[in-house]
């Protein structure tokens, strides 16, 4: 794995990010994949009727997004997207931290030494 180019940022952990995290992670994909996410845990969903008649506990329905991705080569950031300017190139987050884009695919850019990304998902 090329873990010196750029990273692929992926925004938002819900089941389109998390599970595509997880694919890539598990395809031996050559970029560091970084997943950025508000929240500290995932919700299944379709558990959540389970979750408020006790029938699974917290844990089983929404794990924290730390241990569903130990042992992937998954970054986990958690922090909220405060701004994409596709005009920028730039993702804002809530933490005041950035990450310059230099292309919506992720197949398609060019390292520059700067701290910079391709954006897989909008
Ligand atoms: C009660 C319930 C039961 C359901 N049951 C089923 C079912 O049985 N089968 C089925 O196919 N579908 C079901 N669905 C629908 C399914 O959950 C959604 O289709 C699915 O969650 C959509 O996935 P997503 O990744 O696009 O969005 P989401 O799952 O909504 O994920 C978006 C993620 O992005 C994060 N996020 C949002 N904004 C920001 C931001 N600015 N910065 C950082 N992070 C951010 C959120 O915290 C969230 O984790 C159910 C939905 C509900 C509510």
């Amino acid at each position: 794995m090329n873990q010196t180019s750029a990273p692929t940022l992926i925004l938002g952990g819900g089941f389109v990010g998390l599970f595509t995290a997880l694919h890539l992670s598990q395809q031996n994909y050559p970029h560091r994949i970084i997943l950025i996410e508000g929240r500290d845990r995932f919700t299944f969903k379709p558990l959540l009727y389970e979750l408020i008649t006790d029938e699974l506990h917290t844990e089983q329905v929404c794990p924290r997004y730390t241990d569903l991705l130990a042992g992937s080569n998954v970054s986990f950031v958690q922090d909220t997207v405060k701004a994409i300017d596709l005009h920028q190139r730039c993702v804002v987050l809530e933490s005041g931290k950035d990450y310059k884009v230099l292309s919506r695919d992720p197949c398609n850019f060019q390292q520059d030494g700067l701290e910079t990304v391709a954006l897989s998902r909008l």
